[in-house]
This record gives structure tokens, sequence and C-alpha cells, in this order.
């Protein structure tokens, strides 16, 4: 009986000291003592360590850069505040499609405007609602209704993803489409120009990429934020800014090594300082991850690697005109020019309208922004000076320019990330996964809801932050319950 009694006691208290863990584990988690080092502070790497810290983990942000923000840079043309990387909160109202989980919540980003009094802009309440002018590569208006060749391909992309695999590009899904029977005046080249056009404005310019890249069967797969978009008077770099308070941040630390062989890990720098931690999340982008600039010990896993490979990191270069004054139509948001053949120079932001500053924005994505990359800042301006007179013959000499060189950034080398041909949903799903509960990852290409944009790398920061606390929690109850098993068999 006493005997009966004694093992009754224990496993009794076992049960209720797992149900009373699980209860203070659902109400309030276990106050982090884990040291975290944060590879990064761009804006997935800074939500991740503010998470952290408000969690009470003791964490410290090594960052290649001199400076906060990563794809987010503000710089300055004339006395205009302008941004380089992300300009726009894509949609500041709640919820987001199709996803239950956002139901009445804010973008998170404009959440952080809200909670820290950041100012933002209003450009369009939403990208179809944009004025648009059309410019023809021969000069002069284009009679083709743009618009209407756009719905007509964007209505029949569900019944083309069907038969699509996952090696159809988006290029090769169109071209099963007869473009020339339903809108076009002109002829066969006409539509071809049009038809590459159409892909580059619509698709391209939204995901970075070329469409002989993207993947035909995940485009428009992804979510996004309802409301109006925004911009940012005195600069994105406000929401890193305000991230970061009370945080860490150790700049100027290039990351080169992390070995998480033993049973800590220790990140090594290019310098040759090492910083050891229990757990470590790596937000560095897709593009460096392909590098190898950071070597792995033991190596990272095969399926990691590949799906690293698979995925595209894309190109989007933005180069900001000032003018004298304004020779351009003051009422459109966007100057787009039809090239022949090629889609450069295909839009530019009037941005006189929100700022009322003659300042023009042009863009440039994929292999024409890999070649314009390469060309001095002359030769850019030249090309972007003629285009302008193609549009308007009476363009005046610009007084002051900004060019961004994003794949020749050492720390970014690529604007936004996509699902490239050949890869699939699961790709940036697998990239995100953890190996070993050490190394966890973050960043807009481990995000395939939000992939390429800076909420989703805002999202994917918390993410990785929540799953670092849950595995916390669960070792910390797992040590519990082996403690006690400990004494009980020592009694
Ligand atoms: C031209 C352009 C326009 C864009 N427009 C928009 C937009 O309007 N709206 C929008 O939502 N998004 C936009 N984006 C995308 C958005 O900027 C990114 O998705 C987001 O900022 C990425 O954040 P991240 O934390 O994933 O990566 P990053 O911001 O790149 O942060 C990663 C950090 O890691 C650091 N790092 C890299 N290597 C190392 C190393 N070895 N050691 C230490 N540190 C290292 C980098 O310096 C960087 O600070 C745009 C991007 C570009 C380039």
């Amino acid at each position: 009986m006493r005997q009966q009694i004694r093992y009754t006691l224990p496993r009794l208290s076992l049960v209720a000291l797992m149900l009373a863990s699980q209860q203070l584990n659902s109400v309030y988690a276990y106050a982090c003592k884990e040291k975290i080092i944060v590879i990064g502070a761009g804006v997935s790497g800074l939500a991740a360590a503010k998470k952290l810290h408000d969690e009470g983990c003791d964490v410290t942000v090594l960052e290649g850069r001199d400076r906060l923000g990563g794809r987010i840079f503000t710089s300055q043309v004339g006395d205009l505040t302008i941004d380089m990387g992300a300009s726009w909160i894509h949609g500041i109202g709640k919820g987001a499609d199709g996803l239950k989980e956002w139901e009445n919540k804010y973008n998170p980003l404009y959440q952080v405007t809200l909670d820290n009094k950041i100012t933002t802009l209003a450009t369009w309440q939403d990208e179809g609602d944009t004025e648009s002018l059309y410019f023809w590569y021969k000069g002069g208006e284009t009679t083709y209704d743009v618009g209407t060749v756009f719905k007509n391909f964007e209505n029949s992309l569900e019944d083309l993803q069907e038969e699509a695999d996952i090696n159809t590009s988006l290029k090769d899904l169109y071209s099963k489409y007869d473009l020339t029977k339903k809108t076009s005046k002109g002829d066969a080249k006409v539509d071809q120009n049009i038809k590459d056009y159409t892909l580059a404005y619509f698709y391209g310019f939204e995901y970075a990429a070329d469409a002989d890249q993207l993947s035909g069967k995940y485009i428009d797969n992804d979510s996004y934020f309802f409301g109006p978009e925004h911009i940012f008077p005195d600069g994105y770099i406000q929401i890193p800014k305000a991230l970061a308070k009370n945080l860490n941040v150790i700049l100027n630390q290039k990351v080169t090594k992390i070995d998480y062989s033993k049973d800590s890990v220790n990140v090594i720098t290019e310098n040759g300082k090492v910083y050891e931690a229990d757990r470590v999340v790596v937000t560095v982008p897709l593009a460096i991850l392909k590098s190898n600039m950071i070597t792995f010990t033991p190596q990272l896993p095969k399926s990691k690697q590949d799906s690293i490979e698979k995925m595209g990191a894309g190109l989007m270069d933005k180069l900001y005109l000032e003018f004298e004054d304004v020779f351009w139509d003051e009422e459109a948001d966007w100057l787009d020019y039809i090239s022949d053949g090629n889609v450069k120079w295909g839009i530019t932001l009037n941005y006189y309208k929100y700022t009322k500053k003659p300042v023009l924005l042009m863009f440039n994505i994929g292999k024409d922004a890999r070649e314009f990359a390469e060309m001095s800042d002359e030769d850019v301006i030249k090309q972007a000076m003629e285009t302008l007179r193609t549009m308007y013959p009476k363009a005046t000499d610009y007084v002051a320019y900004k060019r961004s060189n994003w794949s020749h950034d050492e720390f970014a080398r690529q604007a936004y990330s996509f699902v490239k041909i050949g890869a699939t949903k699961k790709d940036p799903l697998n990239i995100a996964s953890d190996i070993d509960k050490k190394i966890y990852f973050a960043g807009e290409h481990t995000n395939f809801n939000f992939l390429g944009s800076a909420h989703g790398a805002y999202i994917s920061g918390t993410d990785a932050a929540s799953k670092i606390i849950e595995d916390y929690n669960s070792n910390f109850e797992q040590s519990l319950v082996s403690n006690f098993m400990y004494l009980r068999f020592a009694f």
C-alpha cells in the first residue's frame, strides 16, 4: 500500500506538471534565457530580433554593412528624400487575400508606422486604379488598349496554369495564347512587342524577372494585403530604425562562417571575430546564400541547397531624375514605354504627382537591368533621356540623378526573389525550415505568400522568432520533465 502511494503520487504529479507546463506555455512563454545571434539588419532580421528581445532573449544582430535596413535604403536627389530599395507599403488595409490569419489585422509594416507615428503618403488605392499613359517606341502614344490586353491574359491565366508543369515559363504559357485575334490592329511584329511588354509590365516589374524565367505555374499564386499603397515622404528607413530601437546591432560584421557542429553555434566574421550563440537566425538575401559568401559547417542539407539553387534572385534597378520643371503629364501616375522587342525603361513613375517636385523614377528589370548594371552612369542616363525624348520630344536636361545598382551591392546582389522555372512553392518553405533547432532562416525569399516584399520579410522574421520561442519552450518543458524523472528515481 505504501509502495502504491509512492508510485501513484509521482505519476499524478508528473501529469500535473506536464499539464501545468502546457497551460503556462499557452498563457505566457517562459522567459527566454538563450543567446541568439541574428545575421542581417534588414527588415526580416530586425523583426526577428525585436520579437526575441521582447521575449527576454539575449539577442545580438550582426550586420555586414555600415548601416541598417539592407534592401531598404533611403537617399536624396536634390532636396527630395527618395528610396533606392523598397518604396511602398503594399496595402495598408486590414486583411490579406485568401489568408484567414490576417483577417482584421493590418499589414504589419503599417502597424509599425502607426505604433511609431511614422508618416506615409498615399499613391493609389489599388494599382489597377492608376492613371497610365502608354507610349509607343516609334514615338507618340499607342492606340493599343494595353489594359484590355492584360485583362484578356489574366482571365485565361488559371486555365493555362492547369496545363502547365513546373518547367513551364510565363512566356511559354502565353505563347499558347493567341493575342493577335483579340485586340491587335497591327502587324505580327507589333503584336509581339505588345505581348512582351504586357508580360514585363504586369508581371516582370512585380517579380523583378523576365517572362522566360518566371514560373508560369506559380505566378500570381501569392497573396497581398488589401487597401491603398503608401510611400514614405521621409524615407522607408524609418521602419528599420523603429524596429532597431533598444536592440544590440553591431555594424561592419561580415559573417563568413557558421559552425553548428557542436552544442552551441559559432558565428565567425571576415575579421576573425567569433560570436557564440545557442541559436542563430540567418536572414541574408537569397543571392548571398547562392554565392557561398558564408560557409556552413556541417554543410547545409542537400534539399535546402537545392531549393536555394532553384529559386530566382530577381533584379530591378531604379533611376531617379530631377528636372528644372515638369515637362510631362502631371496627372498620370505612370508613363509607360513600349519598346521595340525589349522592355527597357518600360515604366516611369511620375513622382511629381505625390511630392510636387519635378522628379521622375525610371525602372529596369531582369536582363535589361543586368545590362545597365555594367554601364557607366553617363551611358545609362543617356539611354534614359533618349527614351524620355521619344515620349516627350521637348524633354529638358536633368539637373540631378540617383541610380541604384543592386546586383553590384556586396550584401544584396539582387533586388527581390521569385519562383523560377523548375521551382515550386515548397522551395521558400524548405529554405525557411530550421536545422537541428539551431540554425533558423528568414528573409523575403523564405515567404511564399508575400515573396519579394518588405512585409513578407517582416513576417518571415517574426515567424522565425516564434519558432525559436516554441522550440525553446518545448526544450524547457522537456528538461523540467526529465529533471522531475531524475528526482523521482533519485529518491
Ligand atoms: C529596387 C527595389 C525595390 C523594391 N520595392 C519594394 C516595395 O516597393 N515594396 C516592398 O514591400 N518591397 C520592395 N522591395 C523588396 C524589399 O526591399 C525586400 O523584400 C526587403 O527589404 C528584404 O528584407 P530582408 O530582411 O529579407 O533582406 P535585406 O534587407 O537584404 O537584409 C539582409 C541583411 O543581411 C545583411 N548581410 C548580407 N550578407 C551578410 C553577411 N555575410 N554578414 C552580415 N550581414 C550580411 C545585408 O547587408 C542586409 O542588411 C524592393 C527591393 C528593391 C531592391
